[in-house]
């Protein structure tokens, strides 16, 4: 017999992300990423340039310029803050620290589906708490804590139904769990929120022993080819990531441009005012078309279709007219897909194939 992995690890199927290619289409909309449709911050792309000088060099184990960064511009203590290789290691690095072989870990059933993959090959059991009209529901949530729990993830805005909670839902999540069972609140989309209740939970983070919230570089900031993700958190938690994380996990030019990134505010309010609007305008255009869009505090729309067979043929229709959208049977959403928020002239396409998907036969 061959050397057998730890038990869970065969147990998942690798993470598929998007599909990136549209033969035969002199231009493709490809809104299946999230991805920030302006690229990246100019003063990023010149922070990363001049990061080649020293790649001879390892980079800082510490990453202490983007956490002094971070901490600036969003006021937390960068001695409470950890940067990853994207947030997802963070993420995953949390689950093999809390959890393992006989632990349960805690989700959203339409959540983000990175934190069942990670409970899993950590030999932990992932158990999905039901959602009511597509949004987290703190009730059953904590009513599946049991003694064995050792965390909870929760994505706010959440990825890919675009619903989010409020700050007294978390709040009120966090005032039902035991105090040692961790709580990951995933705030990859923070930015995108313009719900007046909306929370990153940081508050929560900087006040309680077992809350810990992530954030990411690729989303907003357009570099999700440079993998930079933040986690802030309580210092015993911070400790424990920066014991069992890599030592230079974070590469020198991302560090670089990220540092850059972050102080770009203009560059963030431009993205942000972007995306708000056409947003708005995609989920009118969906509606006029006759599709169900639900609300949004992220950089994507949810549309969700009579039945899974429709849901196929818009697909079909959408890479008919050149636009790349996400699937989302592995989410238990068949019946849906997922839109990201592209460029004006891609949010076009998207609307034209819609119209052209309301306008074929049943
Ligand atoms: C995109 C996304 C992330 C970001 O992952 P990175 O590893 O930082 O690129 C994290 N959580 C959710 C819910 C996401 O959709």
């Amino acid at each position: 017999m061959p050397p057998q992995p730890r038990p869970g690890i065969l147990a998942t199927e690798p993470y598929q992300g998007g599909e990136k290619e549209l033969p035969g289409f002199s231009r493709v909309a490809r809104l299946a990423s999230n991805e920030n449709p302006f690229g990246a911050s100019p003063r990023a792309l010149e922070a990363y340039e001049t990061a080649r000088e020293g790649l001879n060099r390892y980079p800082d184990g510490h990453s202490a310029a983007l956490r002094t960064a971070i901490g600036e511009v969003h006021g937390l203590d960068p001695a409470r803050i950890v940067c990853g290789a994207g947030s997802d290691e963070l993420i995953g690095l949390l689950t093999e620290a809390y959890a393992g072989p006989g632990d349960r870990v805690v989700y959203s059933r339409h959540g983000f589906l990175m934190y069942p993959i990670f409970a899993t090959t950590a030999g932990a059991t992932p158990v999905a708490a039901p959602e009511a009209n597509l949004t987290t529901d703190v009730d059953a949530i904590l009513a599946r804590v049991t003694p064995e729990t050792r965390a909870v993830f929760l994505a706010n805005p959440n990825n890919p139904t675009g619903s989010y909670l409020s700050r007294a839902s978390l709040e009120r999540l966090h005032a039902g769990l035991p105090e040692d069972v961790l709580l990951v609140i995933d705030a990859a989309y923070a930015e995108y929120a313009t719900a007046g209740d909306y929370s990153d939970g940081a508050e929560l983070a900087a006040r309680s022993g077992n809350v810990v919230v992530t954030r990411t570089f690729s989303k907003i900031y357009g570099l999700a080819g440079l993998r930079i993700g933040w986690a802030y958190g309580p210092p015993g938690i911070v400790d424990v990531l920066n014991r069992v994380r890599m030592p230079f996990n974070v590469a020198t030019p991302a560090q670089e441009a990220g540092a850059a990134a972050v102080q770009d505010r203009d560059f963030v309010a431009r993205s942000v005012a972007h995306n708000t609007q056409w947003r708005a305008w995609f989920r009118e255009r969906a509606q006029a078309a006759g599709i169900e869009a639900l609300p949004s505090e992220a950089n994507f729309v949810l549309l969700r279709f009579a039945d899974e067979d429709a849901a196929e043929r818009a697909l079909s229709t959408f890479k008919a007219g050149g636009v790349l959208v996400r699937q989302m049977g592995k989410y238990g959403l068949p019946d849906c897909l997922r839109v990201s928020i592209g460029g004006s002239e891609d949010m076009h396409m998207a609307a034209d194939a819609l119209d052209a998907f309301a306008g074929q036969p049943g």
